[in-house]
């Protein structure tokens, strides 16, 4: 077999007979991963990386936290799987304490959970409910947006480097705000804000409101660049929405439980959506979990009309145990104002300073622990140090910025032209320190290209 990017070929491997994830199977050459413990993990030959995308933005609590570790022990000792349709103490648990944390709190009206096995199968139940309840078949969704892999998620999702997969007839796009590449020429947030919803205002008119079942997003979207949205842009959704009996869906997979320093990242702008998705940082990620936290109204309509969705591992047992101790976690070790705090005082303001010092940054952004680095050949124009879709060769530098950081010894996750850094939420102030410092080095190699 061709050994097309150097070591072993792929028939030779260790893993020859796995089929990777968003790879070209002949191209990938994963990291064997021996161990981990809090933020940092290790390889087979014993190199350690500091974890700052926290395994695909998930790992809120860390590796091998051991109340998580010891939940899901002590409930495989006790009843390691049950079907959906019975209760069970953990499952109603998990979902008492999130409703009791839900945006809007006991008079936001989400009291209700349907637990999946992770983000996509979440979207998925979330329109599946809007359309049953409002008896609508079109959902708007964001360009520059991810929702998963799955039939309709991966239609809503706003990428078309995702797209061949393409099934979903009722979705239809539109731009969410993003000042720094304004789709509508605003230089200033509120300019941005505005002309935001004014555009999503014109494609619900275009569309037609009384065809539309949902408004999905996400509240900070994450892959496709970490958007945080301009103060008044959710409130201004929130309204469109109440005016057309259209349910908004917040997709809070990768920014809920904590990633952005609140329960819900909906909480920063005080904003209660109709129905809200979540995944990853619900139990960190130890056995997969995701849910649709469901406005009471909604749940009401299916009070004498069956919901028809359903999985068989819908609240798994061994998947809400550690979900129910992250919980307590987060509340007893203070990890929302930790996340509030040191994501302003370490993680911001170091990256506002190496964006001053280097010419490759045309923006550094974020929120909580989750931030990008928007890396540009040229800050006046702002175009992209590699271009949206690039050919292997074009997107040479990003490999090469990419590869400075991971020898350092620190795990980034890199979109396009972004370095994104999203670390667990218990790292600790030094070791912030170092991991940006090692960032930091690696971006003279984007500075060359300026
Ligand atoms: N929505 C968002 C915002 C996400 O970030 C992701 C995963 N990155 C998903 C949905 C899909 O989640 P999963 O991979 O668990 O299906």
């Amino acid at each position: 077999m061709a050994d097309t990017a150097g070591g072993t070929a792929r028939s030779e491997r260790d893993d020859a007979h796995v089929f990777y994830s968003w790879s070209a199977q002949e191209l990938v050459r994963p990291v064997t991963v021996a161990g981990g413990e809090g933020a940092w993990f290790w390889d087979t030959d014993g190199r350690r990386y500091l974890d700052f995308a926290s395994q695909l933005i998930n790992l809120n609590l860390g590796h091998q936290h051991p109340a998580l570790v010891g939940a899901v022990q002590a409930q495989a000792g006790r009843l390691a799987t049950i079907a959906p349709s019975f209760a069970n103490p953990v499952r109603s648990e998990l979902a008492r304490l999130i409703v009791e944390r839900a945006p809007g709190g006991a008079d936001g009206g989400l009291n209700r959970v349907f637990f999946t096995n992770g983000g996509a199968d979440a979207v998925e139940n979330a329109v599946r409910l809007a359309r049953r309840h409002t008896g609508r078949q079109k959902v708007l969704a964001a360009y520059r947006s991810y929702h998963g892999n799955t039939g309709t998620a991966v239609s809503a999702t706003g990428d078309p480097r995702r797209w061949p997969n393409e099934v979903d007839p009722g979705v239809r796009h539109f731009f969410g705000p993003f000042t720094y590449r304004s789709s509508f020429g605003a230089t200033t947030d509120a300019q941005e804000c505005a002309a935001a919803l004014r555009h999503l205002r014109e494609v619900v008119e275009l569309e037609g409101p009384a065809t539309i079942a949902a408004i999905l997003l996400e509240t900070v979207v994450g892959t496709n660049g970490v958007l945080v949205p301009p103060d008044g842009y959710l409130a201004g959704v929130r309204e469109l929405c109440d005016e057309h009996g259209i349910l908004f869906v917040a997709d809070e997979v990768m920014v809920g439980f904590g990633r952005v320093g609140e329960w819900f990242a909906v909480d920063h702008w005080g904003v209660v959506p109709d129905l809200v998705v979540f995944a990853k940082g619900v139990n960190s990620g130890y056995v997969p979990l995701g849910g649709v936290l469901i406005a009471e109204r909604v749940a009401a309509s299916f009070d004498h009309a069956a919901f028809p969705g359903g999985l068989t591992y819908s609240g798994h047992p061994l998947a809400c145990a550690p979900g129910v101790a992250s919980i307590h976690v987060f509340e007893e070790q203070g990890i929302l104002d930790r996340v509030r705090s040191l994501g302003e005082r370490v993680l911001g303001a170091r990256l506002r300073d190496m964006a001053s010092r280097h010419p490759s940054v045309g923006e550094v952004r974020g929120l909580g622990f989750l931030w990008a680095i928007e890396l540009v050949r040229d800050p006046a124009t702002r175009e992209r140090l590699v271009p949206f879709q690039g050919t292997a060769e074009q997107n040479a530098p990003m490999v090469e910025v990419t590869r400075a950081v991971t020898a350092g010894g620190v795990w980034p996750f890199p979109q396009v032209n972004r370095l994104h850094l999203a670390p667990p939420l218990i790292t600790s102030v030094e070791d912030l320190e170092h991991g940006l410092d090692v960032v930091d080095a690696a971006l003279d190699v984007a500075d060359r290209y300026v």
